[in-house]
């Protein structure tokens, strides 16, 4: 099921950076292989398997950009008003029935096709009409306001790409150039499920020392912002063989399975474990805050083609949070065989003073605002904690301090990434 290749490319070191993570799922991940034809309505989100050509030029015409008078700019004078008679009047989605004679006008409208030998148009506040002539002024340029055909897209020229995942914009682009189908991969399958023994499911009673299950909600809604297909299995308890079974299950019909919490080295903590009983770890720490340990690995399948891959992220929700947007979505990206986007931190002023260790990278929670200067700052929020949920949904974004970093001061410039940006 899974593309992950199974050599021995375990991590032995004691934290993994980020941009190793990155290279190893850009190295060893493959994308999943079928490829299926889907109506556009049903292709946002998806990933194109081909590159797709546009059947025609876009606009398929040359048309007017305004509503006004399209003349030939060879009839125009250069330093004075001209005079010219109106001889048709052509609407959007009509066609022009004749050339435009010399001297003469057409009164044309927004998107409506371009005479013959008409090549400007005048916008219909500039001019003056007298009765069946209108006045034109001196000095538009020639070519002005007209639309050529092919500006947009030439036909023949690829307008999808193959790896490029299809949003809005690029379903109506598609549908622009008379496509009704893409051919896209097929979708990533993800079989989610929380560890705990305290987690329990809302809406059924809790025990005093118990929590509300919050990751599997979060997980599902950032994998269907991420076009993945997934699959609840619930909550299982910190048990090492119940675990195990889960997972080796899951793993048998999807292409990732994804687990919250058990995954570092408490006693009660036996994600690693089970996956070493069922499938191998790829690595399990990683140089991140929050979120340091991040389990990875491939869970054997009865094939080599049915083998998946594993991500056990942390319990802590924000920790969930950041490593999913660092490490569960480039492995996504890689599976669905999806175009790598860089992620490009905007520069943003932090308002807070923050220490922290060379060798990891750190997010810091933070809500925009507008400086008394007009300069954009980044207001940490009040509460650090790695479970507070709340400072997750009383922010913009992240702000990322990278590995070299150790600390930042006030009025530092800092790179900002919108939440839409990370797990977008
Ligand atoms: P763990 O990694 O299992 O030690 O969990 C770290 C913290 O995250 C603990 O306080 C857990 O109670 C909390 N946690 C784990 N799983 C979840 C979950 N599904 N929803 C909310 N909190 C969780
Ligand atoms: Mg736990």
């Amino acid at each position: 099921m899974a593309q992950l290749t199974d050599d021995c490319f375990a991590f032995s070191g004691p934290l993994l950076p980020i941009d190793e993570v990155e290279r190893i799922l850009r190295e060893r991940v493959m994308p999943v292989a079928e490829i299926e034809t889907v109506p556009l309505a049903l292709a946002y989100g998806r990933v194109m398997a081909r590159d797709i050509s546009a059947p025609i030029d876009l606009p398929p015409f040359d048309n007017s950009a305004v509503d006004g008078y399209a003349v030939r700019a060879a009839d125009l004078d250069r330093k004075a008003e001209t005079r010219l008679a109106v001889t048709e009047r052509v609407t959007a989605g009509r066609a022009p029935t004749r050339t435009l004679a010399p001297g003469a006008a057409v009164r044309i409208f927004t998107g409506a096709p371009m005479p013959g030998g008409a090549d400007t148009v005048f916008m219909q506040e500039d001019v003056r009409r007298e009765g069946e002539a209108v006045l034109v002024p001196p000095g538009l340029e020639a070519g002005a306001n007209r639309r050529l055909a092919g500006e947009d897209v030439r036909a023949g020229a690829v307008v999808l790409p193959a790896g490029r995942r299809l949003h809005a914009q690029h379903v109506a682009l598609a549908a622009a150039v008379g496509l009704t189908q893409l051919p896209v991969r097929r979708r990533i399958r993800v079989a989610v499920l929380s560890t705990g023994d305290e987690i329990v499911e809302p809406g059924t009673s809790r025990p005093g020392a118990a929590l509300f299950d919050a990751n599997r909600f979060l997980l599902a809604g950032l994998l269907v912002g991420l076009g993945a297909q997934s699959t609840d299995l619930g909550i299982v308890p910190d048990d090492p063989q119940l675990l195990a079974r889960a997972i080796a299950a899951a793993a048998q019909e999807h292409d990732l399975v994804l687990t919250s919490g058990g995954v570092s080295t408490g006693e009660a903590d036996h994600v690693r474990s089970a996956v070493e009983s069922i499938g191998r770890l790829v690595f399990w720490r990683v140089a991140v805050k929050p979120g340091r340990p991040v389990a990875m690995g491939v869970i054997r399948g009865a094939r080599p083609e049915a083998s998946a891959a594993f991500v056990g992220l942390p319990g802590n929700p924000v920790a969930v949070f950041v490593t999913f947007a660092r490490v569960v979505r480039p492995l996504l990206a890689r599976l669905a065989g999806a175009e790598a986007t860089p992620l490009i931190a905007l520069p943003v002023r932090a308002t807070f003073a923050h220490r922290k260790k060379k060798g990891r990278r750190e997010y810091v929670r933070v809500a925009l605002r507008r400086g008394p200067d007009g300069v954009i700052e980044a207001v940490r929020h009040a509460q650090e904690g790695a479970g507070i949920i709340t400072s997750l949904t009383e922010t913009d974004g992240l702000v990322e301090l990278l590995e070299d970093t150790t600390k930042i001061e006030p009025g530092a410039s800092v790179g900002f990434l919108s939440y839409a940006a990370l797990v977008g």
